[in-house]
């Protein structure tokens, strides 16, 4: 069992293998959909996704890679609470299942077997990606309930549930007609993608706590050397580090000249709190990150774990386009514990929610705000942050 080997490291970085399973994943599971849409096992009502959405991927002006190519699932379960997943285990029907299994009747044992085949590939993926990884219920689009669930729920007894499944286990992840019109004008961008996929997902920043601090808990040793590694390969400050993880200045520098092969930065951090307002791509990058870390806590992590977790698949999802470095997630962190100077709230078009300002300089108010997607300005104020940003790739 993992516990009896939990070492500080462990669910903090998605291994590369899985990553690449999750890419392949959302490449072969749009053609396994397409086959079985027009082969009628199963309808667009179970899948929420239809030929023509699928065509719209396979045209040229679709970014088909920016779509499929990325560490999120782009399916999602067809069964979306715990109530469904105890009763699927424990063979017993409920609405939902009934409806999936009345949607796709009389299977063949041909078709049977490929759903059994495809289902299994999808549930195991899952299930690795829960164990590997803290954000792992924003990557698969599950609740952090279905989550835990699905941890402790052995083997053998999901293994039996997937052959008795006659349905999909599995549907398409984004289902508003926006995201296809960009799809297939060309102009879905990596922001827009995570908003649709933040907008769909049942973990949702404005329910979960704004949480806990740096420090808080306190680490054992080990914990502590773990948590700097990883926060200097992310691109943290020598500075930072000593700061939150009880290191000497001495020894923090010198880490940072070990892995990166220069000095650590020096002089005054970032901390202006009107820079995750300023434009709306900073406050898609802010909020984003901000999702990432509380599902991260959500899921059990301490903060220095959150962080970890979340600002690594947050810059490899961006890749070379992040404008958020990790002091400035830090400080972000701090001042959502601390003060009120920002606030999250929901778009009042899209129900997305979103950080936004409540401070002397700049208030917004919550029931006027409407987000960057909504608001079409996302290419307002583009431009890489300022300063010097880490180039090291810590995955
Ligand atoms: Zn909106």
């Amino acid at each position: 069992m993992l516990e009896d080997s939990a070492h500080p490291s462990d669910r903090l970085l998605l291994p590369r293998w899985i990553a690449e399973r999750i890419r392949h994943f959302n490449y072969q599971v749009i053609d396994w959909i397409d086959l079985s849409l027009k082969s009628s096992q199963a309808p667009e009502s179970v899948f929420k996704i239809s030929t023509e959405d699928i065509e719209k991927i396979r045209e040229p002006a679709s970014d088909k890679a920016k779509l499929l190519a990325t560490s999120f699932l782009m399916v999602e379960p067809t069964l979306s609470k715990v109530e469904d997943w105890e009763a699927l285990i424990d063979a017993r029907t409920t609405t939902q299942i009934s409806s999936l299994t009345d949607a796709c009747p009389s299977l063949g044992q041909v078709t049977r077997a490929t759903f059994y085949y495809q289902n299994k590939a999808y549930i195991s993926l899952l299930i690795e990606v829960l164990n590997m990884s803290f954000v792992a219920a924003p990557i698969c689009g599950i609740s952090l309930d279905v989550a835990r669930f699905l941890l402790q729920v052995p083997q053998h007894r999901l293994e039996s549930a997937i052959a008795r499944s006659a349905f999909p286990l599995f549907r398409w992840r984004i289902t508003v007609p926006l995201f296809w019109h960009d799809l297939s004008t060309g102009t879905l961008k990596g922001e827009s993608l995570m908003h649709y996929l933040m907008r769909g997902s049942p973990v949702r920043i404005d329910d979960l706590p704004a949480a806990e601090l740096i420090g808080d808990r306190g680490f054992t040793r080990l914990q502590a050397e773990t948590y700097a590694d990883f926060f200097l390969r992310l691109g943290a400050r020598a500075s930072t580090v000593s700061e939150s993880f009880h290191m000497t200045a001495t020894a923090a520098r010198s880490a940072y000249k070990r892995i990166h092969d220069e000095s650590s930065p020096v002089g005054k951090k970032p901390t202006s709190v009107a820079w995750y307002v300023e434009s709306s791509r900073n406050r898609m990058h802010a909020t984003v990150f901000t999702w990432l870390y509380r599902a991260a806590l959500g899921a059990g992590a301490n903060a220095p774990e959150a962080h970890i977790a979340a600002y690594a698949l947050y810059r490899r999802q961006f890749g070379g386009d992040f404008v958020l470095a990790l002091e400035r997630a830090c400080s972000l962190t701090r001042t959502m514990a601390t003060d009120s100077t920002l606030a999250v709230v929901a778009c009042r078009s899209c129900g997305t929610p979103y950080i936004i300002a409540n401070n002397d300089t700049k208030v917004e108010l919550p029931n006027r705000y409407h987000c960057p997607v909504c608001t079409n300005t996302l290419n307002h104020g583009r431009g890489r942050a300022k300063g010097k940003i880490d180039k090291t790739d810590p995955s």
